[in-house]
């Protein structure tokens, strides 16, 4: 067996690379993820099955605690509740890098110095991405205590402070040949880290939290990578660099798509605004509208885009919204979907849910390739979607959302925007869309506005 330990981690890897290949296509997406939690099952597996298992009781409570909780978690968790979600599990793997490095350090004696360092960045990275989690998960979840940006004053030399406590914690550690000593500075580490994990992400606004938690992914994958130098284990390092690279650029693509640099994400604060014109004036022209109406403008309409935002999430009215394209394409039209990279609250939202709706993926058109058609479209629906069709982040370079590509709608003919009021989206301004000649409003919640158009187009 002990020979067959790295072929099959090898083998494991290879699984966990392919799958996230597969899985950047939609279509491939699922075979993509099951490959991937084949490759962890036979990790987990060999790890088990690996000479160096000496108790199999308490891996059997975790795997089946995990496994009980994980499901139900999993099952019963709102599609709008998953940023958070996927937040908690990154801290928790920060926190088993931890746990683990810590066990190590109490067990083994002989360790070398790269081993050491490996132990105290596992502790350092794990306990920043545990507690940073958390609060993101607060923050997401809107706990009062945590819904508003929050810092010391002086924060950032306060965190630069603890990052200089840790480097020196590291190295006595690292060089110090005393195991008491050495637990001392294992303890120092996970405390200060535990702060620096609250103070790096309690100032950034609850808005900017699907950017932080892809961040802290990145980090859960850094703190495993560094407890597998730890701990001797090929799968759980490749594995870890693996959830390390895909989390940074993950976090880098959100950042580009909402116009942002890291550093404004994390150390800025999304200002709010734009221009001086004042609400009243920007909404003076706005017109209303009514499913009857819009069933007459969709009877003669042959291309219909619609371009679905987080508001579609919130109202689930992707299978409402499925059924009026069938209804339309029955009629003769031909109907796209217009999907900006960060519509809704995290990367793929919309992809998703029109996914559990079974939109076929060629109906999904990304930004890029749908903008310079959209001109020759006859009606985009726009359904919950704010600031993905703002034309000031085009027309206003005072904006907070200036330069943000977005998708063009307003060069439509017609423009059907079904929201419940004029309030803003995430970034928290007007949009000058709302009150454009081609743009009609229909203030309801996105499902049932879906289902009242679907029947006025049928009694048409
Ligand atoms: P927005 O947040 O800009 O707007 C959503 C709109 O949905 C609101 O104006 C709201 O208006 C409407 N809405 C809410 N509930 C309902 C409902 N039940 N029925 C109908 N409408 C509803 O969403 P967008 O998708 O346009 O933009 C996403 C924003 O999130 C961007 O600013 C992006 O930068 C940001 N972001 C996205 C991330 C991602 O990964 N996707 C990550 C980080 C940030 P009303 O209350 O009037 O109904």
């Amino acid at each position: 067996m002990n020979a067959l330990v790295p072929l099959l981690y090898l083998v494991a890897s290879v699984l966990f690379i392919v799958g996230l290949k597969v899985m950047s296509l939609p279509r491939t997406a699922v075979r993509g993820n099951l490959l991937g939690a084949l490759g962890m099952l036979l990790a987990i597996l060999t790890t088990i099955l690996d000479r160096g298992v000496t108790g199999y009781l308490f891996i059997a409570i975790g795997l089946i605690a995990g496994t009980v909780i994980g499901t139900l978690m999993a099952k019963n968790v709102a599609m709008t509740a998953m940023p958070q979600m996927v937040g908690m599990l990154n801290g928790l793997g920060g926190g088993a890098s931890v746990l683990v490095a810590f066990s190590d350090l109490l067990n083994t004696s002989d360790h070398h110095l790269d081993t050491l360092i490996a132990v105290g960045l596992s502790g350092l990275i794990g306990a920043v991405t545990f507690w940073g989690s958390l609060v993101a998960y607060a923050k997401l979840e809107e706990w009062p205590q945590f819904k508003k940006p929050y810092s010391l004053p002086n924060q950032q030399l306060i965190n630069a402070g603890l990052v200089g406590l840790n480097c020196l914690f590291i190295a006595i550690l690292a060089f110090s040949h005393n195991s008491t000593i050495q637990i001392a500075c294992y303890l120092g580490i996970a405390i200060s880290g535990s702060f620096l994990g609250v103070f790096l992400v309690n100032p950034i606004g609850g808005a900017d939290m699907p950017v932080v938690i892809s961040l802290m992914n990145s980090y859960s994958g850094i703190a495993g990578a560094a407890t597998g130098f730890v701990i001797d284990n090929n799968a759980l390092i490749i594995a870890g660099a693996l959830v390390g690279a895909s989390g940074i650029i993950l976090t880098q693509i959100m950042c580009k798509a909402m116009n942002r640099s890291l550093s404004n994400v994390l150390f800025g604060v999304m200002a709010g605004g734009g221009s001086a014109a004042n609400v009243d004036e920007i909404y003076a022209n706005v017109r209303s509208t009514s499913p009857d109406d819009i069933a007459m403008i969709l009877d003669g309409a042959q291309r219909v885009v619609f371009v679905p935002g987080y508001g579609m999430a919130v109202a689930q009215a992707q299978h409402a919204v499925r059924e009026l394209s069938k209804v339309l394409e029955a009629r003769g039209a031909v109907v796209e979907y217009a999907i900006h990279p960060v519509a809704g609250r995290m990367p793929g939202h919309m992809n998703v849910l029109l996914a559990e709706a079974d939109v076929s993926y060629d109906k999904l058109k990304e930004m890029d390739e749908i903008n310079p058609t959209l001109d020759s479209v006859d009606v985009a629906i726009v359904i919950g979607a704010n600031d993905v069709v703002n034309p000031s982040a085009r027309t206003d370079p005072k904006s907070p959302i200036a330069g943000m590509p977005i998708i063009d709608v307003d060069k439509c003919r017609t423009v059907i925007v079904i929201k419940r009021s004029l309030s803003p989206g995430f970034a928290g301004i007007p949009n000058p869309l709302f009150a454009m000649p081609n743009t009609l409003m229909y203030y309801a919640d996105g499902q049932q506005a879906v289902l009242d158009i679907v029947k006025a187009v049928k009694a048409l």
